[in-house]
């Protein structure tokens, strides 16, 4: 099986709307521009400049991560 870091790692996107916080999977993510909040069921605008860095920085650590196991095993 080919797991990467990012097909298990959750990141935490802060609502606008209702300031709770939604999961998503990274990978889900970066494939999207926008998500449902869990709580309030607005749409969560991930194109902002605050949420596509930290998409894409946590998409990248990942990216890093899956490259060390690689090297490991
Ligand atoms: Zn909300």
């Amino acid at each position: 099986m080919a797991f990467s870091a990012a097909d298990l790692t959750l990141l935490r996107i802060r609502c606008a709307a209702c300031g709770q916080h939604t999961e998503k999977l990274v990978t889900v993510l970066a494939k999207r521009d926008s998500i449902p909040c869990g709580v309030c069921g607005m749409l969560i605008d991930l194109k902002t400049p605050h949420n596509a860095l930290l998409i894409k920085e946590t998409a990248e650590s990942c990216a890093r991560i899956g490259v060390a196991l690689t090297k490991i095993s």
